[in-house]
């Protein structure tokens, strides 16, 4: 039995005053304040160089709330979940089941037991595509696809498609970085069984009508899934509104800790599937020829999970409600006008994705000069941004390059890093010009 399920749980542990004062709260959005919640951005590299984070779109760092309530858990709470009758394993689950909840209002799902722990966006895409697409999917049905999806939304699909027969297509992207919204509703015309999108483009920064495209689909018959690893960090995102089937993303990218995610999905299309991974914590009943599996969302969740992890990302929610999500998306797309602004100054810089809703992901080429020599000799002025076919190979083909250069901001960013960053591409471009 469950120890969850008890009547009347034990009051919530407040958790150990946290000693990092942090200055989030009251008052108007000042992100120079709210750095000072994150003490990894004080930080000089390379000897006296300031540090610019401009990477957030592989991760974003963690205010001092996060990283303290780890350190707390780990002294103050530690144990395992939903099996110790114990005092902390009573307060492990709670606090467990406690970020579950909070993670249930923040993407505004209509029950906990919808959102489902996994390691991050990755995973969730993977459990869906082996629990779902593994079972349901039959010879000659269709996936719908879009030519700029992240791998972690692109090979989970190829794999289950070859194994159940099933046909891949995908909605072409447009020279502006949107989609060919024309060429998706008539690919939606065929077999549909799913339609798998990103919400925001990790290298075009594109902003995908993902409501509209969720509705075209449900009126093909389809299911949807929504890759929101870019949006849920950067907007408000509610799963009701978009009324999509399923929802992935990662703790890490919105200031959470690593190895910690979630999927979220429609409780009708949850129950009907079978789990993904099997062994402790999911079953209801087992015998040594069979078993029958727990109630969701521990189906999903076998083995003992990322406590920390999950209880860290609750602590990051809090602080993202705090700051505000509306404000978090106005700052975004703020900067990002802005760092295309500056960029477009610089004689021989072209950004890719002109979309018009698009977010603070902005990857450029530098003519001349190779995106990974770029980010070497960027950082060596302190500052960070990644170089790479940014785990979207089939749309660096599409953009005509192996690889590109991105700048991607977060809330705690100032327009002054991204002077600091086109500065230092002049700087590189010089150099690589003389070649010294
Ligand atoms: N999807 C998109 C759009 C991403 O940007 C990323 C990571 O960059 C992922 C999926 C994979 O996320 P994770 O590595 O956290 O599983």
């Amino acid at each position: 039995m469950s120890n969850t399920s008890s009547s009347s749980p034990p009051p919530l542990v407040p958790p150990v005053a946290c000693v990092c004062n942090e200055q989030v709260g009251a008052g108007p959005f000042d992100p120079r304040r709210l750095r000072q919640d994150f003490p990894i951005l004080a930080l000089t590299v390379h000897g006296d160089k300031t540090l610019a984070y401009l990477d957030n779109a592989a991760t974003t760092q963690k205010p001092a709330s996060v990283v303290c309530v780890l350190c707390e858990y780990y002294q103050a709470c530690n144990a395992n979940v939903h099996r110790s009758i114990h005092y902390l394993g009573e307060q492990a689950t709670q606090r467990f089941e406690e970020a579950r909840k909070k993670i249930q209002r923040f993407i505004g799902a209509p029950s906990e037991r919808s959102v489902i722990f996994t390691r991050g966006t990755t995973e969730s895409i993977n459990v869906v595509a082996s629990a779902w697409g593994r079972r349901s999917l039959k010879p000659g049905d269709e996936i719908v696809l879009t030519g700029m999806e992240h791998h972690s939304n692109l090979v989970p699909w190829q794999l289950v498609a070859k194994e159940t027969g099933a046909r891949l297509k995908f909605v072409p992207v447009l020279d502006d970085g949107t989609l060919d919204l024309e060429a998706y509703e008539r690919l939606l015309k065929g077999r549909v069984r799913m339609a798998a999108f990103t919400h925001i483009s990790n290298v075009l920064g594109t902003v995908n009508p993902v409501k509209r495209m969720t509705a075209l689909a449900h009126a093909a018959g389809a299911l949807v899934l929504v890759d929101a690893a870019q949006s849920v960090p950067n907007r408000p995102v509610s799963v009701t509104d978009l009324d999509c089937d399923f929802l992935a993303f990662s703790g890490h990218k919105m200031l959470g800790p690593t190895g910690i995610g979630v999927l979220y999905g429609r409780l009708e299309v949850l129950e009907r599937m079978e789990p993904f991974l099997t062994g402790g914590e999911m079953i209801s009943r087992v015998t040594l020829e069979d078993s029958t599996w727990a109630d969701l969302p521990q189906k999903f969740e076998a083995g003992t999970p990322h406590v920390s992890g999950a209880i860290g990302l609750g602590v990051a929610v809090d602080y993202l409600q705090r700051v505000g999500m509306e404000t978090i998306r106005d700052y975004d797309e703020r900067l990002a006008r802005y760092a295309i602004g500056r960029l477009e100054q610089i004689p021989g810089v072209r950004i890719f994705g002109r979309a018009p809703e698009r977010s603070g992901a902005v990857s450029f080429e530098v003519e001349g000069v190779h995106p990974h020599d770029l980010a070497q000799f960027i950082d060596r002025d302190g500052i960070a941004i990644r170089a790479g076919h940014l785990c979207a190979q089939p749309l660096m083909k599409r953009l005509g390059v192996p690889a590109v250069s991105r700048a991607s901001v977060y809330f705690y960013n100032l327009e002054e890093e991204l002077d600091r960053l086109a500065q230092s591409i002049l700087k590189a471009k010089e150099f690589f010009r003389h070649g010294s």
